[in-house]
């Protein structure tokens, strides 16, 4: 059912999501243990195929717009959309890789940076940072709430932990039956703006942070996003919905338990 162009699930198709979530978060924790220096992207996507096939579930990235991957896999100052292939990584990089999974035409959808190794402190703690704004995004959504309350979350996030670049031209997204659908949630902004958060609507919450500038370019193959200024940056995704009783992350393996309690947040899952 639509509702001014938002997809509001059945508790039923939440259900749905819910095992689609559950092979992404699976499929990253597989992935964060093979990323290991040496590796390919394209030894990870390999991985990661026959981690959905095996759950069961299909590819949503896979013939998304063309691209030939099950995962996106950015390194270093790539910030989304890289594809992969023969890179391999090494001792000190960073990979941000993107997942996402259908299950009976339900769709979810996350990311996690890994570093390869050792990395810089400021490396470290853009990671931090970044997923910690992820975290205070979705927890800053309540039903009867505003879209744009996540925004802000993620951006005085931020802005609070030091000098970040906010990547301004990618967001996240309402998910359901398909991917990408209504209402952009976008990195930063004033709270209180935008559709209100009800029962049965799911989002991505996708900040994505640079050590430098917030200007990103496309590469010649039409997919990888890097930064202007090669300045390196960090991306994490959670899919989440809001039920009677709080938030539930539908693409983490606790489903948000933990980390929506450190924050005084509801844990919404059953
Ligand atoms: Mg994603
Ligand atoms: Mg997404």
């Amino acid at each position: 059912m639509f509702e001014r162009g938002i997809e509001i699930k059945t508790p039923a198709q939440i259900e749905t999501m819910r095992a689609a979530g559950l092979v992404v978060g699976e499929t990253l924790e597989v992935l964060r243990s093979a990323a290991v220096a040496g590796i390919s992207t394209g030894e990870l996507d390999a991985i990661a195929h026959e981690s959905i096939r095996s759950r069961g579930a299909t590819s949503n990235f896979l013939g998304y717009h063309g691209f030939t991957g099950v995962i996106c896999t950015s390194v270093n100052d790539e910030v989304v959309h890289g594809i992969p292939g023969s890179r391999v990584l090494r001792d000190g990089d960073i990979v941000s890789i993107d997942c996402g999974a259908i299950v009976d035409g339900w769709h979810g959808d996350a990311a996690t940076t890994v570093a390869i190794g050792e990395v810089p402190d400021e490396v470290t703690e853009l990671m931090r940072v970044t997923e910690e704004a992820m975290w205070r995004g979705i927890a800053a959504a309540s039903l009867g709430g505003r879209v744009s309350d996540i925004s802000h979350a993620i951006e005085t996030t931020i802005d609070a932990a030091g000098d970040y670049g906010i990547v301004e031209g990618y967001t996240g997204h309402g998910i359901g039956s398909q991917m990408h659908q209504p209402p952009s949630v976008h990195n930063y902004g004033k709270p209180r703006r935008g559709p209100k958060l009800v029962k049965g609507l799911a989002l991505a919450v996708e900040p994505m942070v640079t050590l430098g500038t917030a200007q990103t370019r496309t590469l010649a193959d039409d997919w990888t996003v890097v930064t202007t200024d090669g300045s390196w940056a960090a991306h994490y995704e959670n899919t989440f919905t809001l039920t009677d009783t709080g938030a539930w992350v539908l693409t983490a393996l606790d489903g948000g338990k933990a980390r929506l309690a450190e924050l005084g947040v509801p844990y919404g899952g059953d």
